[in-house]
């Protein structure tokens, strides 16, 4: 079994929030913001040399206020492997695939992991 599988996929607009429940079990629930400072695209990143496979630790410290930027209109199914968010910018060139969503989970317990595997 692949734990990087979405079983459910919620988004919470009110709440700034979506949330991915895992074939594994795990849920992650991810605020607006903290999906749009991650944003993976090449545009984002600042070049397509610093586009990783995982997200940057300073992601999670980043504070965006609210803006159209962070507001997340639609979220597309990106073949099988991930999704497109698109934002009220319009700024959707961001394709999140299962890999990076799952490691951009900002629960205590997938941070910590991360944090060890990284050597932070
Ligand atoms: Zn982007
Ligand atoms: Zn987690």
């Amino acid at each position: 079994m692949n734990p990087e599988k979405p079983t459910n996929i919620t988004v919470n607009r009110p709440g700034l929030e979506m949330s991915i429940t895992w074939a594994d079990g795990h849920e992650s629930r991810y605020s607006f913001t903290l999906l749009r400072a991650a944003c993976p695209c090449a545009q984002c990143r600042g070049g397509h040399e610093n586009m990783k496979s995982e997200p940057d630790q300073d992601v999670f410290q980043a504070t965006l206020q609210d803006s159209p930027a962070t507001h997340l209109t639609n979220v597309v199914p990106t073949g099988a492997y991930g999704l497109t968010l698109v934002w009220e910018d319009f700024h959707d060139y961001g394709i999140y695939n299962w890999h990076y969503l799952r490691a951009l989970c900002p629960c205590p317990v997938c941070r910590a992991a991360s944090k060890a595997a990284a050597g932070v």
